[in-house]
């Protein structure tokens, strides 16, 4: 072969090589698509209002709320932390195609939701426990101990209501996280909640978060940039429609039954939510830094409101998958 054939091969070579690098260290890139915001109002049949930074979408009982260059969406009334940040692109503001398939369209449309699971069991998880107290509050509130009297409490709610409960723990008993992993596989619930208090540095910290693992690629809530672990394809991540759909309910009804700060539905890679094989959730239901916070959860009644708010959460989610899965039967 003469020497010219050969370094055209050599050039589509680097060129291939270029390609494959490209494509294995940012796989996200087509999903990461632009996507115009009143484009997107208008295929939907929202009706949209700009004032200033902030694009409201309007219809019927649904309201959306974006405000650019952030990654804050309000979905009536309820925050909803988006996987990117609002952006201007060609004099348009626009949201990311996977914002669209793996946040928006879930809360939109149910029939994304029942994905491989059905409705009948669900796996609550007590936080900590044992020699692991979690965190502690001024007045030796102990995290361990609020969240097995809430998970009990939710127990005892969705059993009325005829749902099948397993429980992580129902003592103060010491459990990895891997224990707690591998109850999940061999139980393989329709429905995975982790309840925890949260704890922070600063006594003024408040209010409640509700963690779903991110779609793989995207960056967690906590930070604005993707790292090589946040390609990693979770078990979880095949339920990443219903992590938002269960989600989002979970957080809504926190909010409305405790009426404490809402810091949204936030995106976080936690071991026992990117490792569960089902829908899951980690609610951070209040902080015991905060003396305010922490005495409320010295009330019985307050445990009581934030177990009524999960299970309230947990039943709006199987109403749904439910009205879906009879929907389907009738089609
Ligand atoms: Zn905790």
């Amino acid at each position: 072969m003469s020497p010219k054939p050969l370094s055209r091969i050599y050039a589509f070579l680097c060129f291939l090589f270029f390609m494959l690098s490209c494509s294995s260290t940012q796989p996200t890139l087509e999903a990461a698509n632009p996507v115009s915001i009143s484009w997107f109002a208008r295929k939907h049949g929202f009706v949209m209002k700009t004032k200033g930074a902030i694009d409201n979408l309007d219809k019927n009982d649904i309201s959306m709320s974006f405000e650019a260059n952030s990654r804050k969406l309000i979905f009536n009334g309820t925050l909803v932390w988006l996987n990117d940040p609002v952006k201007t692109w060609r004099g348009r503001r626009v949201l990311s195609q996977r914002d669209i398939d793996k946040t928006i369209m879930p809360l939109l449309d149910d029939s994304l939701l029942l994905g491989r699971r059905g409705y009948k069991t669900v796996v609550l998880d007590a936080g900590h426990g044992g020699s692991d107290n979690g965190a502690t509050g001024r007045r030796n509130v102990q995290e361990k101990r609020v969240t097995l009297d809430i998970a009990k409490r939710t127990r005892t709610i969705l059993e009325k209501h005829g749902i099948n409960v397993r429980m992580t723990r129902s003592e103060d008993k010491s459990m990895t996280l891997n224990n707690r992993t591998e109850l999940l596989a061999t139980w393989k619930p329709d429905v995975f909640v982790s309840i925890h208090l949260n704890a922070a540095q600063s006594t003024t910290a408040s209010g409640i978060e509700t963690h779903i693992t991110p779609p793989r690629g995207c960056a967690i809530t906590a930070n604005s940039k993707v790292f090589d672990r946040d390609l990693v394809q979770y078990q979880n991540n095949i339920y990443d429609e219903g992590n938002m759909s269960l989600g989002y309910l979970i957080q809504r009804e926190l909010i409305r039954h405790l009426k404490l700060v809402d810091r949204g539905l936030r995106r976080s890679r936690f071991f026992v939510t990117r490792n569960a094989p089902c829908p899951a959730v980690l609610v951070e239901c209040g902080f015991l830094s905060n003396p305010a916070e922490e005495e409320k959860f010295l009330a019985a009644e307050f445990r009581q409101s934030a177990a009524e708010a999960i299970a309230a959460g947990i039943i709006a989610y199987f109403d749904e998958t439910k009205s879906r899965a009879t929907h389907r039967v009738r089609k």
